[in-house]
């Protein structure tokens, strides 16, 4: 399986980081290694004094599919959940500076940590709350209806560039709120009531 993700994907956060509002979406890759699941602890690594958390809805592909049609893509997946993109900020900064690309500073191992899968059945994927507390306090709040681009639309995006396969997992975009992890800290998520992520970092 792949993970695929999308950066850039909500203005407040763009704005945060100082970034340009894209013209089309920036794609990047995370590895199969760098998947946590079951809420296993999140380890940081020795190489960065700046890991941040980014929440993220995430989607599971369910059928294979390639140049898919955006008014088709709905067939294409059948549960979301969420996932932390962890970024190596100092890293990711350095390689910004330089024009090369971020897979260091995004890809590392267990820096995708993801929950478990919901349908989406009953679900209005165009208005879903997700939150993040940060040691019981509300860190990140976002609602998909402020995605810059639909999860329709960049599943007919990225699938132009690389087939989709049954069990990929695409990662949507954060809204705004990103900021430091420190050992001791507690991450927890929500897709509105429900508590998906709740995991410790080491
Ligand atoms: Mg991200």
């Amino acid at each position: 399986m792949k993970i695929i993700a999308i950066g850039r994907n909500y203005v407040d956060h763009i704005k945060e980081l100082n970034n340009d509002v894209p013209d089309s979406p920036v794609i990047f890759n995370k590895p199969e290694t760098a998947i946590l699941k079951d809420n296993a602890d999140f380890y940081l690594p020795g190489f960065s004094h700046d890991i941040h958390h980014e929440l993220e809805i995430i989607v599971k592909i369910s059928k294979i599919g390639k140049n898919i049609e955006e008014k088709f893509a709905h067939k294409y997946y059948d549960e979301i959940g969420l996932g932390i993109d962890f970024t190596a900020r100092d890293l990711q900064s350095e390689l910004k500076s330089k024009g090369l690309p971020w897979e260091l500073a995004k890809g590392f191992d267990g820096s995708a940590p993801i929950s478990k899968f919901i349908p989406k059945a009953g679900l209005d994927l165009q208005n879903l709350d997700f939150n993040l507390l940060l040691n019981d306090k509300t860190q990140q709040s976002g609602n998909t209806s402020l995605m810059i681009y639909s999860i329709d639309s960049i599943i007919a995006y990225v699938s132009k560039y690389f087939t989709l396969k049954v069990g990929d997992i695409i990662f949507t975009g954060t809204p705004k709120g990103v900021s430091k992890v420190n050992a001791g800290d507690r991450l927890e998520g929500f897709i509105g009531e429900h508590k998906l992520l709740d995991f410790y970092v080491k």
